[in-house]
């Protein structure tokens, strides 16, 4: 089995942002030369995540609103008793999950009709990792 890793730096101008790395992942699994196999792509932070779903920017706002009120931004969560104010960010995370499993045939990414990967910035402003690991043969 062979196996290619590379990671992609992200810092986005936003505090929350969705970032779609379709190409970036795909060109991975060009450099990679795996023909079969599954590309691992994890967000590399407790407060990011990785998404496989719609690049339509109404369900993006509808996203947000829904991890808005399932995680919405406040002042009185007990991890920010250690000085950060980023709370959310880490249910925000939760909700999502921070990687994704796609397929690989015949040396391309194999997604469904509509499927698109999207790196999910909870808390950002700086610089951030996500590796893409790729196994197969
Ligand atoms: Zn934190």
């Amino acid at each position: 089995m062979k196996s290619y890793t590379e990671y992609l730096w992200m810092n986005t101008p936003n505090r929350r942002d969705l970032i779609n790395i379709t190409d970036k992942v795909s060109q991975a699994v060009s450099k990679s030369n795996i023909k079969e196999g599954l590309a691992l792509v994890s967000a590399m932070h407790i407060t990011a995540g990785i998404i496989v779903n719609d690049d339509e920017p109404g369900f993006h706002r509808d996203l947000w609103k829904w991890l808005e009120q399932l995680a919405p931004y406040r002042k009185e969560y007990e991890h920010h008793r250690t000085g950060e104010d980023n709370g959310d960010a880490h249910l925000k995370n939760i909700l999502v999950h921070h990687q994704v499993v796609v397929p690989i045939t015949e040396g391309k990414l194999d997604l469904g009709p509509w499927q698109e990967i999207f790196y999910a910035e909870f808390d950002g402003c700086r610089r951030k990792r996500i590796i893409i690991k790729i196994l197969g043969e």
